[in-house]
This record gives C-alpha cells, sequence and structure tokens, in this order.
C-alpha cells in the first residue's frame, strides 16, 4: 500500500486566533494520514502549540538561507526548527514569480537539509509553456537548477503546473502522471533515491481519489481546499 503525504500551503491567509480554530477541529478528526501544514511565518507559534500531542506536522512556507544575520524582513528555518518545524516549501511558483526566486532556490534546498530539515521543493511550468510543448525542458531546468546542491535525504518534491494553481483547473490525471513519471525518471536517473512526489493545482475533495490512484503520485500538495477543515479531511481519507 501506498505511503501518503497530505501537504497543505495556507499562503497568507489564516490568523493565529483561526489557526487555533482549525486545528482543534482538525486534530478531533483522528486522522492517521501524515500530515504537513504550511501556515504563514507569524501563525507557526500558533500552529506548533495546537498540534503539539497529535501526529500533524508544521513547516514554513519560506525561509532565507542562513542561520541568522542581517537580512532584514526574512525568516530562518534554523529558528523554525528550534520551534518544532520540520519541513519548508522551496520554489513555490509564486516565490518564483512574484519574488523572482529562481538561483537562491538551490541554496535555500542546500540549506533546508543541511539544517536536518525537509525540504518540499516545488516546480512546475506555465500554461504557455505547456501549449507550446516545453513542459519537460522546463522540468528539466527546474530539477538541474533547484536540486544542483540537494541531495536525497531530507527531500520531497511537490510538482504544480502553474496553470493549476489556485484557479479551480486541475491537471487531468493522465497529465498529473505524465509529469510525475518524467520526474521520477529524472530523480532515478540523478540517483535521488525514494523522493516522495506530491501533486499541487486546485485539488479537491472531488478530484483526490482519482489522481492519488495514479502510481507516481504520492501525495498533495493542496492550497485552497486545506483552509477548511471538512474539505482537508475528505482529501485526507482518499
Ligand atoms: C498551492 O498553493 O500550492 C496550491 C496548490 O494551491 P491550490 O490548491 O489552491 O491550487
Amino acid at each position: 500500500m501506498k505511503h501518503k503525504i497530505f501537504a497543505a500551503n495556507w499562503k497568507m491567509y489564516k490568523n493565529p486566533q483561526a489557526t487555533r480554530d482549525f486545528f482543534k477541529k482538525m486534530i478531533s478528526f483522528d486522522l492517521k494520514a501524515e500530515m504537513i501544514f504550511f501556515p504563514s511565518a507569524l501563525c507557526v507559534e500558533a500552529a506548533i502549540e495546537a498540534t503539539k500531542s497529535s501526529n500533524i506536522q508544521i513547516g514554513m512556507q519560506n525561509t532565507y538561507p542562513q542561520n541568522e544575520g542581517a537580512f532584514t524582513g526574512e525568516n530562518s528555518s534554523a529558528t523554525a526548527k528550534s520551534m518544532g518545524c520540520t519541513s519548508v516549501l522551496v520554489g513555490h511558483s509564486e516565490r518564483r514569480s512574484l519574488f523572482h526566486e529562481n538561483e537562491i532556490l538551490a541554496d535555500k534546498v542546500q540549506f533546508v537539509q543541511s539544517i536536518g530539515m525537509k525540504a518540499v521543493f516545488c516546480l512546475g511550468e506555465t500554461l504557455e509553456q505547456r501549449e507550446t510543448n516545453q513542459t519537460e525542458k522546463v522540468l528539466s531546468h527546474q530539477l538541474e537548477t533547484g536540486l544542483s546542491k540537494a541531495n536525497s535525504e531530507n527531500l520531497m518534491i511537490a510538482y504544480e503546473p502553474v496553470w493549476a494553481i489556485g484557479t479551480g483547473k486541475t491537471a487531468s490525471a493522465a497529465q498529473a502522471e505524465a509529469a510525475h513519471q518524467f520526474i521520477s525518471q529524472w530523480l532515478e536517473k540523478k540517483n535521488f533515491k525514494k523522493t516522495p512526489l506530491l501533486y499541487g493545482g486546485s485539488v479537491k475533495p472531488e478530484n483526490a481519489a482519482e489522481l492519488i490512484s495514479q502510481p507516481h503520485i504520492s501525495g498533495f500538495l493542496v492550497g485552497g481546499a486545506s483552509l477548511d477543515p471538512e474539505s482537508f479531511k475528505k482529501i485526507c481519507s482518499v
């Protein structure tokens, strides 16, 4: 049986009280699935506190690749680790497009792994790139650059086609599986072993079962549908 992983990207939603309320409900479901939540940095402390006697893990949505220093406005995953966080998202499409992150991603993955946290490396093509048959070329390039300093320990990949994030348009199960298979072959060639591959992009209770049944999809990174405990519970129950 497949080991499934359910990750939740809350982006810049929820305040500490809403975070506590969410976890009170979520924990009451007593789900056994592996779940990792990525609240905004200001809600990490509330999330850690609210989930401390549960199987739920908490992570950061971003990190600066240094322990500490004169980096005004940035957050350190080393600090997050000391608070109890286990994982860090790196290279989410919103970081790539809105904050122009590209070259720095390899350093972020390396830093996160160096302090013993799990890097969840996100990648995916735009609609224009898909429509001009560049998907594989783009994914290869993102893998080559983003993972150039990575090792296979403490690594997860989230394939998130940009055109499916927050748009309500999901990749079909066949499209998602094809991309996952391509990524999986790339990882094997580079000797990255046993790397879980998550799919992200408008995952909802209605499409989760078909997507998770694909052989190369080991779980999900969910945005919108993870903000409501009932809807995320349905996704985690597939
Ligand atoms: C995301 O933000 O990583 C994401 C997949 O969002 P959504 O599920 O809302 O498309």
